[in-house]
């Protein structure tokens, strides 16, 4: 006889976490196996930190491969002045390498990276990252020796950086601010793909994912890439914008900085984070007083809506 699940079953077995094994990772046969939103995000960062130090130190065979691609290739020279590839071009090709050394390459296959034709100061951030059905060629049938190609959606998401203002720049100055923002990106997208995101295990809390996206998972994981990226190895010197991240998430979720977090563990000084929340917290209190004094004009209709900026 065969029972039928209740939902509820199919509920809590749909909730139950997912490990990954850091064998299969240096092994390289884990990338297939992954399951969406199916990992702590604790746990998550906790296997990030490690690569990232592995790297340094007794890289995986995957990080050795890129490392050296990277090495042999004059186009990640951020110092050479070629100015005959596109710099979107280069982007795409950091993204590849930065999903090797830092992600497993758990992002090629179900990430998209564009560059918007739209300026940052427009749009009122420098980079975004969303979900998005991706498709992807698929070989069905085999008939006769011919191999007959389908398509398949899958889960992914898109990174979006947008463009900009500067021409007066050199390439490494643009360079350098773009792949700091896909990296930033990156960390959110695979957090996005891989991290549970229920409800039931609080996932959203500050300790996990953040309200606001860059709670404490983000944030271990942005130190740990952004230090193997400026470390000597890779030599890049990008900034995650991290400590302004952190600033912005306490302030926007109305939480109070608890002194368990450890900020020097991050490369942040405590006495200054606290300094700079509450200077925020007062321009912030200022921007609500102005806000509540505009949406009461607004209900007579006499000023524009501006689209809420989201920061990333
Ligand atoms: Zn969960
Ligand atoms: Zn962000």
């Amino acid at each position: 006889m065969k029972f039928n699940k209740t939902p509820k079953t199919e509920e809590k077995e749909k909730h139950r976490h997912k490990s990954i094994r850091f064998s299969c990772i240096i092994e390289e046969c884990v990338t297939n196996e992954l399951a969406y939103n199916r990992y702590n995000a604790s746990s998550l960062s906790g296997i990030i930190v490690t690569l990232c130090k592995v790297l340094t130190e007794d890289p995986t065979p995957l990080q050795k491969r890129a490392l050296s691609y990277f090495r042999r290739n004059p186009v990640f020279n951020l110092l050479n002045d070629i100015e005959d590839v596109l710099d979107v071009k280069v982007v795409e090709r950091y993204f590849e390498i930065f999903s090797d050394l830092f992600f497993f390459s758990s992002l090629k296959e179900h990430c998209e990276v564009n560059m918007s034709e739209r300026q940052a100061v427009d749009v009122g951030h420098p980079g975004h990252c969303s979900p998005v059905r991706i498709e992807r060629p698929r070989v069905s049938l085999q008939l006769a020796g011919m191999a007959l190609q389908g398509h398949e959606h899958q889960e992914g998401v898109r990174i979006t950086l947008y463009r900009r203002d500067m021409d007066s720049r050199s390439r490494q100055e643009r360079l350098t601010m773009y792949l700091g923002t896909m990296l930033h990106e990156m960390v959110h997208a695979f957090l996005n793909l891989w991290a549970c995101h229920s409800r039931k295990c609080r996932a959203r809390s500050f300790e996990k994912i953040g309200e606001f996206d860059h709670g404490v998972a983000w944030q271990e994981i942005a130190h740990a890439v952004e230090t193997a990226a400026n470390s000597a190895e890779l030599n890049l010197g990008l900034s995650l914008r991290r400590k302004s991240m952190l600033l912005s998430e306490v302030v926007k979720s109305k939480m109070e900085l608890s002194e368990a977090i450890v900020l020097s563990e991050w490369g942040m000084d405590y006495a200054e984070v606290e300094r700079e929340l509450r200077s925020k917290k007062r321009s912030r209190h200022g921007e609500d007083v102005e806000e509540r004094g505009r949406s009461r004009y607004r209900s007579r209709g006499n000023v524009d809506e501006n689209a809420q900026a989201h920061e990333n």
